[in-house]
């Protein structure tokens, strides 16, 4: 009977149109904390707290928001990928990887080496900020920079709007674009791979029961249980950069 790495890595080994779905659990070993793990920043703010209504109607939640965002950015500026971000880079490098998408905002799998063009960000990214009224966008930094200068509520340069960061909070819409990319690559999937996701924030838990219901075989690299463990072809109950690190090495032998 081979180990659950072994069975990954044969069905790495097989396929030949990959999709990944990372959450945030493929960045806790970068030292970004994931919402539902005790500890960190979360402990602090409320996720839940931060719904898109609140940020747009009610400037002391603004500046709350802002406030937050410069601790955590703080955070996500300071992390580096680690071994698990560089194994999907790997993946792309084995000609392998049809897509990867990310619940993540914090930006580390294009850091890794994994190209923009493969990566979707279906929450968005914390790295850029937009104006909810003109569209305009701009580096994260640049809006820190008002912020340090005594700003707490910044406006849009252009047309005075509200700014708020590129990412997609409780209660915002989806992304369209990403949303239907997303999905048309799970369902064109051979081999789908779940890391780092506790697999209950909708519509990305869906995407694995989509891939499966097109004919793909199914991965799960998580610390802990999720709602699709029983759909798995292999099931890797530990952590990610270990996990993915043996997966690809295991994979790289059998093709050889
Ligand atoms: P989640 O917090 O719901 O679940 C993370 C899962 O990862 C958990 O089940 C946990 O057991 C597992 N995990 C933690 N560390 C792990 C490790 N080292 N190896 C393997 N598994 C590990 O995360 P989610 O499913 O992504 O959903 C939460 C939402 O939070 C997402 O929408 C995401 O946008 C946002 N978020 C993003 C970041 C980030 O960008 N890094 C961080 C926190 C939250």
């Amino acid at each position: 009977m081979p180990s659950p790495i072994e069975r990954a890595a044969e069905l790495v080994a097989e396929a030949s149109d990959i999709v990944v779905l990372s959450g945030a659990g493929i960045s806790t070993e970068s030292g970004i904390p994931d919402f539902r793990s005790p500890g960190g920043i979360w402990s602090k703010y409320d996720p839940s707290e931060f719904t898109y209504q609140n940020f747009v109607s009610n400037p002391e939640h603004r500046v709350r928001y802002w406030t937050m965002g410069l601790e955590i950015h703080a955070v996500l500026a300071g992390a580096r990928p680690n071994a698990a971000h560089h194994a999907v880079a790997e993946l792309e490098r084995m000609g392998k990887l049809r897509a990867l998408v990310t619940q993540n905002i914090d930006g580390l799998h294009q850091r890794a080496g994994s190209s923009a063009q493969r990566v979707i960000e279906i929450h968005g990214t914390a790295l850029w900020v937009s104006c909810l009224s003109c569209g305009d966008r701009m580096p994260r930094e640049d809006v820190h920079a008002r912020l340090h200068a005594g700003e707490s509520d910044p406006a849009c340069n252009h047309c005075g709007g509200i700014l708020k960061p590129a990412t997609i909070s409780f209660g915002q819409a989806m992304p369209e674009r990403e949303t239907r990319e997303a999905f048309a690559h799970a369902e064109r999937s051979d081999l789908f791979m779940v890391i780092g996701s506790s697999l209950v924030v909708h519509p990305a838990a869906y995407l694995p029961v989509r891939a499966i219901e097109s004919g793909a075989k199914l991965v799960i690299v998580n610390l802990e249980p999720t709602p699709c463990d029983r759909m798995a072809t292999a099931l890797l109950r530990g952590k990610a950069g270990d996990a993915m690190t043996a997966v690809i090495e295991a994979a790289c032998g059998l093709r050889s």
